[in-house]
């Protein structure tokens, strides 16, 4: 016998035990967190590689506690992130982990279900149906619509364009595009403010990046129609075929909104598809002195709205709806033969066919628990406090002769720079009070371009956020000129 046998490593969980003394650790670290967040420096002042610096590079071998790992979490990690949870970030637009959401992300990952059949989790399909029926009627979309749940808005966004060109083309599901010179080049049309997203859409669906034609905007940042309407009459000329239309409901760098209503006219003349992309301001439909952002949202064919960013759910939770949603689930359904355990009257509904991904997670539950928590009304009234913080931001910038609004604001976004500041140097004025605000540790803002210029942007929508926070936030401004 060998009297110096190798340690053999355990098999199994963690100790029920230890897992139980660090799950009510755990509870009381993100009490702390949310409770004193704002005793920690917003974002670290590092240089990349800076975290990667101070962790061990070889894989580990052998297993260390969760002592030791937490530890290191406390030490290297949780300063190394940007706090977007900071009541004082206020960067991007201002999306917010809440209390009721981060309970039920506890109880997602307990259960780790796959959403991805029906079968494979009855109560993750039936809940996602659920409230995507709830936001639905919120955003007073018809009942033609239905929607599915992915990740994020450029998922969506990929998702509606490919029924688009599946419309316009069809069978580039069977036979796909290359080759087909039958096929004319087809083209997306959307404002200079539109998001990115659309963009990437087209390069995954093969559409051609350069086939998204970007539109002059009105004084207002707004698409202009008559823009479109030159546009698409131009490409038809040429031998284009016009495709699509996204019109942005909160555009990213001022938070403008298309007339979709004037746009969804064009669409009609031409037959192209419209989606909107309200993943921001697609919120503001739950208040209802704000019901007009709605305007033409009933005659899209497909919208995308980000919960994650102004319905306080925690990232990440986006929603597309299409009408007759059957149009996409004809171009996404196929199903191996292991997924085939289906109710034979085709009662239940399989959300892996409304798109590419099969695995999903169960991102109903945490939008289920956040609304049902706090109601339309209190979702609504948290919406409209960011609104008036918004506007009483636009208000000190407007009495401060230094500074100048940059965009109307319209929703919890504000665009503002330094007054005669129209060159290089001024760019670089605006781009450095940024920095230093960032620097700071206390407060966090974004830079966008609006018309070439450089210019600072504030984004509300954490729930933490008060006038305090916004009012210290402006000091911060000030003192960094
Ligand atoms: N659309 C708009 C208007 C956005 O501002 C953004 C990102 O902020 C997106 C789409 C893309 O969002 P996501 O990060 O969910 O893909």
């Amino acid at each position: 016998m060998n009297p110096n046998p190798e340690p053999v490593p355990a098999l199994g969980d963690i100790p029920p035990d230890v897992f139980r003394k660090h799950l009510h650790e755990m509870a009381d670290w993100i009490a702390d967190y949310r409770e004193k967040i704002e005793e920690r420096p917003i974002a670290p002042n590092a240089k990349p590689g800076a975290v990667l610096a101070q962790l061990e590079a070889a894989p580990p071998e052998t297993g260390a506690s969760l002592d030791d790992i937490f530890a290191d979490i406390e030490r290297v990690i949780v300063p190394g992130v940007a706090h977007w949870a900071h009541p004082q970030f206020m960067s991007y637009f201002g999306c917010t982990t809440t209390s009721p959401g981060i309970l039920a992300e506890m109880i997602t990952a307990a259960m780790n279900v796959n959403a991805m059949t029906w079968r494979t989790s009855p109560a993750a399909t039936e809940l996602e149906s659920l409230v995507l029926n709830w936001l639905r009627q919120w955003l007073r979309l018809p009942d033609d619509f239905s929607g599915v749940v992915y990740d994020t808005a450029s998922i969506s966004t990929m998702h509606a364009l490919a029924v688009a060109r599946e419309e316009a083309s069809t069978s580039v599901r069977t036979l796909g595009l290359s080759g087909r010179t039958e096929l004319p080049i087809f083209r997306i049309y959307v404002s200079d403010q539109a998001h990115s997203s659309v963009e990437k859409g087209a390069i995954a669906l093969g559409l051609g990046e350069h086939n998204v034609r970007r539109l002059a905007c009105d004084t207002q940042f707004r698409m202009s129609v008559a823009a479109l309407r030159e546009a698409v009459a131009s490409d038809l000329r040429h031998g284009f075929k016009p495709l699509a239309v996204v019109a942005t409901v909160g555009t990213t760098s001022t938070a403008s909104v298309d007339p979709v209503r004037e746009i969804a006219e064009v669409c009609a003349q031409y037959q192209m598809w419209l989606h909107i992309d309200a993943a921001y301001g697609g919120g503001l439909a739950l208040l209802p002195e704000h019901e007009s952002v709605t305007d033409g949202w009933a005659e899209a064919d497909s919208l995308v709205i980000n919960p994650h960013k102004m319905l306080f759910v925690p990232f990440d939770f986006s929603a597309l709806y299409v009408r007759d949603i059957e149009r996409l689930r004809r171009l996404f359904t196929l199903a191996p033969e292991y997924l085939h355990l289906r109710d034979p009257a085709g009662a239940e509904i399989n959300y892996m066919d409304y798109g590419v991904q099969l695995g999903r997670r169960f991102r109903a539950l945490k939008a289920w628990v956040v609304w049902r928590a706090f109601g339309r009304e209190g979702i609504a009234a948290r919406i409209r406090e960011h609104l008036r913080l918004a506007q009483l931001f636009a208000g000190w910038v407007k009495d401060d002769p230094r500074f100048e609004l940059s965009a109307p604001v319209m929703m919890g976004v504000v665009c503002f720079r330094l007054k005669n500041a129209d060159d290089k140097a001024g760019d670089r004025k605006n781009s450095e009070t940024v920095a230093g605000v960032n620097a700071s540790g206390k407060a966090y803002l974004t830079q966008t371009k609006l018309r070439g210029r450089i210019i600072m942007r504030l984004g509300l929508g954490n729930i933490l956020t008060t006038e305090d926070h916004v009012r210290r936030v402006w000091e911060i401004i000030r003192a960094a000129v």
